[in-house]
């Protein structure tokens, strides 16, 4: 590993796994989010797939990982195919912390998403309709969320998402941290 990675002052079990993964060096976007997602700001980035934005913001949430009842993080996706890659990424980024990573999206059924979040889980991924309708059978706790981050900001506004989206950050604590990912900065998605 470069020093580059090590300069980041990463926890152990996560350099460890960047170590596994081959990773030699962060890619831009990693450079620069990561230290600051650390500082415990909100932030906003305008990145592709492809960039490595989704280890951008699952590094800073896995290094502040820490046991507890309720999910710490929370991650919305426009599609499942994207919150099943998220979900897998974070599994693997955070294997040696033991995280508990679900993927919730639609046309699922409800009852092993439902069975894992009572069992507890850690971190949350999710398309915004099913993070609702789990919301509002209230299996899905976020009061206890110390980071959310909106992946693809600009596809959940093109499909329609944006109220479910503003409904599910208002059942979020009013001191969280906020990570905006987007490929395009429309003033909606700014103001959001
Ligand atoms: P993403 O943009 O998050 O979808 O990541 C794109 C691909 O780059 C994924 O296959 C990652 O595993 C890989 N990747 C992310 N960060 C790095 C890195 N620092 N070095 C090498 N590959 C990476």
């Amino acid at each position: 590993m470069t020093t580059d990675f090590l300069s980041l002052n990463l926890r152990s079990e996560l350099t460890q796994a960047i170590t596994e993964l081959g990773y030699l060096e962060p890619t831009p976007i990693q450079a620069g989010m990561i230290p600051l997602m650390l500082t415990g700001v909100d932030v906003i980035g305008q990145a592709q797939t492809g960039t490595g934005k989704t280890a951008a913001f699952s590094l800073p949430i896995l290094n502040n990982f820490q046991k507890q009842k309720n999910p710490q993080a929370l991650v919305l996706a426009p599609t499942r195919e994207l919150a099943l890659q998220v979900a897998d990424s974070m599994t693997e980024y955070g294997k040696h912390l033991h995280v508990r990573v679900l993927a919730v999206y639609g046309g699922q059924p409800y009852g092993p998403q439902i069975n894992n979040l009572k069992r507890g889980v850690d971190i949350v991924v999710g398309t915004p309709g099913r993070l609702n309708d789990l919301l509002e059978r209230g299996v899905l706790i976020l009061k206890d969320i110390k980071t959310v981050v909106l992946d693809e900001a600009d596809e959940m506004l093109n499909m329609g998402f944006v109220e479910e989206v503003e409904k599910i950050l208002a059942t979020t604590p009013a001191e969280r941290q906020t990570a905006l990912f987007s490929a395009t900065m429309p003033q909606r998605i700014r103001k959001l």
